[in-house]
């Protein structure tokens, strides 16, 4: 790892792409703070893949995820911000300015950073999944989806995740199996209406996975009943991963507080960490609301957090 060749001194550094590191870098920009963002493994985040988006306010007649997100990365350009592909690899923060590696080369030196790496999603952590991940196991309806026209799919969770990718498989599927672990869904009402008006969705309640079949591509799930403790197979070629997400948090561990599932811990009412000059916005930090809205507004507070705190620092 070389420090000397490619090292680069930036004012606010900010790191992802998502609603909330664009929104901190429209607000750093117009503050005269000269951002730079390295936009991470998935420029765009999470609403990259996904379809409609019905629930953000100022698109009366609903927007695609990723044309939202082209929209905010124009914006943050427009302002003036310095978007750039990359991926920060590991930090130091020790000391001020604060170290971040990108791509494991390039050096950034900054005197702030805004954290927005946003989350990923889970897996069941069955060997079979891994082994066929990509070989119609996926965690992605609306990138993979399309591989399964007209053939049968099973999709694992209960959130509104994982109700909007059954309704989505369900206009390209013959039949979507969805495998519920509970006796109830954890999705909205209106997600659960509409799963239940679709006529080729089947729901299995109290339904755990006990392997994915197949050897070179999917071929079938073999699930159990928690309650009667009966197994059954099912002949699908698509299998969907859909239970939930983790925070992309791993490299910040060394120095940043977080709970014990990894999210950033942020002074509440504010984005500050632990440590002054990094602030933390999106659902890196939030556990609860986790919506593109609310990570937009988290990233918009940053950006003012980074500004005050910067405004105090001595020249
Ligand atoms: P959630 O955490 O809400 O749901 C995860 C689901 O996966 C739960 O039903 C959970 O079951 C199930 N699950 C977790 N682990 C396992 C496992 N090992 N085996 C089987 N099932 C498992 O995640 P989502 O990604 O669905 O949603 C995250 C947030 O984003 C929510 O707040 C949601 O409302 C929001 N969202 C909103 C949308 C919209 O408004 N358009 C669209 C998508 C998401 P259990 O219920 O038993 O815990």
């Amino acid at each position: 790892m070389t420090e000397n060749k490619s090292t680069e001194q930036v004012h606010c550094l900010i790191i992802g792409s998502g609603p909330a590191g664009y929104s901190a870098a429209i607000y750093t920009a117009r503050a005269n703070l000269k951002p730079v963002l390295y936009q991470g493994i998935q420029p765009g985040g999470q609403l990259t893949i996904t379809t409609e988006v019905e629930n953000y306010p100022g698109y009366p007649d609903g927007v695609q995820g990723p044309e939202m997100m082209v929209e905010f990365e124009k914006q943050a350009t427009r302002m003036g911000a310095d978007i750039r592909f990359g991926l920060a690899t590991k930090v130091d923060f020790s000391r001020r300015p604060y170290r971040v590696w990108i791509d494991e080369e390039k050096l950034i030196e900054a005197d702030s950073v805004i954290i927005a790496t946003g989350a990923s999603a889970k897996w069941l952590g069955l060997p079979s999944e891994e082994k066929l991940n990509g070989f119609g196991v996926s965690a992605c309806a609306v990138c993979d989806g399309f591989f399964f026209k007209g053939r049968q799919v099973a999709i694992v969770g209960a959130g509104d995740t994982a109700a909007e990718e059954a309704l989505y498989l369900s206009k390209l599927c013959t039949q979507v199996h969805m495998l519920i672990r509970r006796d109830q869904m954890r999705a909205s009402q209106i997600m659960q209406q509409r799963i239940r008006e679709s006529s080729n969705i089947k729901i299995y309640w109290n339904t755990e996975v006990d392997e994915i079949l197949g050897e070179t591509k999917v071929e079938g799930v073999r699930i159990k009943n928690s309650k009667t403790g009966t197994k059954e197979t099912i002949a699908v070629n698509g299998f969907f991963v859909a239970i939930g997400h983790e925070p992309n948090s791993n490299i910040f561990k060394e120095w940043l507080d977080m709970d014990e599932t990894g999210y950033i811990k942020t002074i509440p009412g504010s984005s500050r960490t632990n440590i002054e000059g990094i602030f933390a916005a999106g659902d890196v930090q939030d556990r609860i609301y986790r919506q593109a809205v609310t990570a937009a507004g988290s990233g918009c507070m940053a950006a003012l957090d980074a500004e005050r705190w910067l405004s105090l620092q001595p020249k």
